[in-house]
């Protein structure tokens, strides 16, 4: 399968409805739906892998930190016009359901955070998450689970035959 006919899937099996702004994201404890989830324009249904949901409560619950996720799921639509406009990576995690960009006040702050996710995993028996950081200058972390999607950590689906990069870096403990 293509990167594209996965997310398609994807979005098909596990759909959790379109969330209203203000209200609570549906088998979330602290994920509350913002100005982040207008961006999907095109008006198609939302999909969040259930376990990113649960990896996120795990951190918020035991840090007690009030957060703000500034991107979580991406349709396709919302993607490439986010890649025309920053240059972005054409394939997203978030366009999988699996990911989420929080914001963070500096680069020690961002470790830290980082450190809280590592061990929620750890807590909740998962692998270790991806995390963009680094790149980011501690503006925004980016957390991922991605790889829970194929075949290899447990999930359903091959890695996609187009792509060879997702193949070797949608993996756990990549970090950038
Ligand atoms: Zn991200």
């Amino acid at each position: 399968m293509t990167v594209l006919e996965i997310e398609k899937e994807i979005q098909q099996r596990q759909v959790i409805g379109l969330p209203h702004r203000g209200k609570l994201l549906p088998g979330a404890k602290y994920i509350y739906v913002n100005e982040a989830w207008d961006r999907n324009a095109d008006g198609a249904p939302y999909y969040v892998m259930p376990e990113l949901i649960a990896l996120h409560d795990e951190e918020r619950g035991k840090s007690g930190e009030p957060t703000t996720l500034t991107s979580v799921y991406r349709t396709r639509g919302t993607q490439d016009a986010l890649n025309s406009k920053w240059g972005k990576a054409k394939f997203s995690a978030h366009s999988m359901g699996a990911a989420f960009d929080r914001r963070t006040n500096c680069i020690e702050h961002a470790q830290d955070i980082v450190d809280r996710y590592k061990a929620a995993a750890k807590r909740l028996g998962l692998p270790v998450p991806r995390f963009g950081m680094r790149k980011y200058q501690g503006v925004f972390i980016h957390v991922d689970i991605v790889f829970l999607h194929f075949k290899e950590f447990g999930g359903p689906f091959d890695y996609p035959s187009d792509s060879e990069p997702i193949r070797i870096n949608w993996r756990p403990k990549v970090s950038w």
